[in-house]
């Protein structure tokens, strides 16, 4: 089926004041926000804000929901988003199983489809299965509501400007491949293509009240970081940062597909295979504290499918090494199971708020 994709035909959405104004609207949720309270938040005129809503409203992106109670003076209109006023894809293309979900302009999952996979098997079935489960996704868009774009993520090291994976640990066949160009030739979509954890700490430094700074560390069927400085996630000049699977801790240690040597994720891939998550554990800790000295961020999350097996077991354990550092830094678990798909569907809705 092919979509009309550039149907969203909405000015607004190229403008920094109204992206400003959405990014209040969506943070505000069923709650909603006055217009009032907008201007006083971005800094722009009543005048301004009135315009820019009127325009959010006339295109769908904005509705007002009812008055609320104001200090002093009457009843203040408020304005909320309409999470179904657009959609995005989000593709988490793991080492053995792919996921789709669609999200709403809000970022909430409302269609979901899973299959396994095999990245062994190479780009050209493994980009038939995207493209097939893609396809039957957008086949449940409720009330065929524009779809933005498809974020897709998978392992790195990846090049994110480019949308070309590079030598994936254990799936060389990968490299150079131009996954992005070739998913939006065959969806007829706009593609983002960016690593597993970029995408999930970007989702989780959307959610409100996020920390400014914090990393998201990945243990599923590699071991990698997401990093986010500054309320932005640090992707480095060629996607490079956050590889912390592939930081030596042992000398000498046990070869790594990467082509290193005791590096962080093989030691704990191992300890993991032989069943001891408590060492795995302590390995994951080891790794979380060196990047708390290296960057000094707000929390840990720990997230993916290892480590969600056991939330208890890993969050402890990174816990313990870091307090026997002296280091105080909050350990989380980032619980969802689909962080990753939800985040490689905010690739493609975070620019709509500016982010
Ligand atoms: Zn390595």
């Amino acid at each position: 089926m092919k979509r009309d994709v550039v149907g969203v035909n909405v000015p607004a959405l190229r403008s920094h004041n109204a992206a400003l104004v959405l990014d209040l609207l969506r943070t505000a949720g069923e709650t909603g926000i006055s217009r009032l309270e907008l201007a006083e938040r971005t800094g722009l005129t009543p005048q301004a804000v009135s315009k820019i809503t009127a325009r959010l409203r006339a295109d769908g992106l904005a509705t007002e929901a009812g008055h609320r109670a104001s200090t002093g003076g009457k009843p203040r209109t408020v304005l909320c988003l309409v999470p179904s006023a657009a959609y995005a894809v989000g593709v988490h293309l793991d080492r053995d199983e792919l996921t789709v979900l669609l999200a709403d302009l809000a970022g909430a999952a409302v269609a979901l489809r899973r299959r396994p996979v095999d990245l062994g098997a190479g780009p050209g079935s493994v980009l038939d299965a995207v493209t097939e489960e893609v396809r039957a996704l957008l086949g449940e868009v409720p009330s065929g509501g524009p779809v933005l774009g498809a974020g897709v993520a998978m392992p790195g090291p990846l090049d994110h400007r480019a949308g070309v994976p590079g030598r994936v640990t254990g799936f060389p066949e990968w490299a150079g491949r131009p996954v992005r160009d070739e998913l939006a030739a065959r969806l007829g979509l706009p593609v983002v293509l960016d690593k597993d954890t970029n995408a999930a700490a970007l989702g989780l430094a959307l959610r409100p009240a996020a920390p400014g700074s914090f990393a998201y560390v990945h243990l599923g069927t590699g071991l990698g970081a997401g990093l986010v400085l500054g309320g932005a996630p640090l992707r480095g000049d060629r996607t490079g940062a956050g590889e912390l699977g592939h930081q030596t801790v042992r000398l000498d240690g046990p070869p790594c597909g990467c082509g290193g040597r005791g590096c962080l994720e093989v030691l704990c891939l191992a300890a993991v295979a032989r069943g001891e998550l408590a060492e795995a554990a302590r390995i994951l800790g080891v790794g979380a504290a060196n990047l708390v000295r290296l960057l000094d961020i707000d929390q840990v999350l720990l997230g993916g499918r290892v480590v969600l097996a056991a939330p208890e077991v890993f969050a402890a354990g990174v816990r313990e090494v870091l307090a026997g550092l002296d280091l105080a830094t909050p350990v989380g678990l980032a619980t969802a199971r689909d962080a990753v798909a939800e985040g490689a569907a905010w690739l493609t809705l975070a620019p709509v708020f500016g982010k």
